[in-house]
């Protein structure tokens, strides 16, 4: 009887290791570099104001710039401006899982929305920017209205919460 209950709790142990969620996607090495594809280069800046936002949150993580690399460089955030499948959206993001690591991201800005890089109206180009590259870096949405990572359409909105920090800090 002690073995069939030592087998049971083994087996429990190895089934519940099986079925575990697994934690949130992230980057293996904690850092990830953009790159611009088919994307206006008057948005470029505030993407990398969005950024460097993200780089003083307090995680161990960090994005980064690096201009030699091609628009097609695999292992990247690859910024376009295009048609979202979803065309109610600003911008939509979709990143590329590998053993449970984020390969490649690529975000995509509707261009049919009416874009600003001033901060005087939505869509801002920072503030949407702010909101896809945390999930680039695998944050998912909040359920506070008042954080860049919250669901619904965004105020111009450029600095991030303390639950959208947490939120980074979490998976880094
Ligand atoms: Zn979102």
């Amino acid at each position: 009887m002690k073995k069939v209950i030592l087998g049971l709790i083994l087996l429990i142990l190895i089934a519940g290791t099986l079925i575990a969620p697994a934690s949130a996607d992230s980057w293996q090495n904690k850092r990830a570099p953009i790159v611009f594809g088919a994307f206006p280069s008057a948005y470029e800046q505030p993407v990398l104001n969005a950024m460097g936002t993200w780089n003083t949150a307090g995680s161990n993580f960090s994005f980064y710039y690096d201009s030699s690399r091609s628009r097609f460089e695999p292992r990247s955030i690859a910024f376009y401006m295009g048609n979202t499948i979803n065309t109610s959206s600003a911008a939509a993001s979709t990143n590329y899982i590998s053993n449970g690591y984020i390969v490649d991201s690529v975000i995509t800005f509707n261009s049919s929305c009416n874009w600003t890089t001033n901060g005087s109206r939505a869509p801002d180009v920072q503030t949407v920017a702010l909101h896809e590259l945390g999930h680039s870096a695998g944050v998912g949405h909040t359920s506070n209205s008042s954080d860049v990572m919250w669901s619904g359409a965004l105020p111009v909105r450029r600095n991030l919460t303390t639950n959208d920090k947490n939120a980074l800090k979490s998976l880094y």
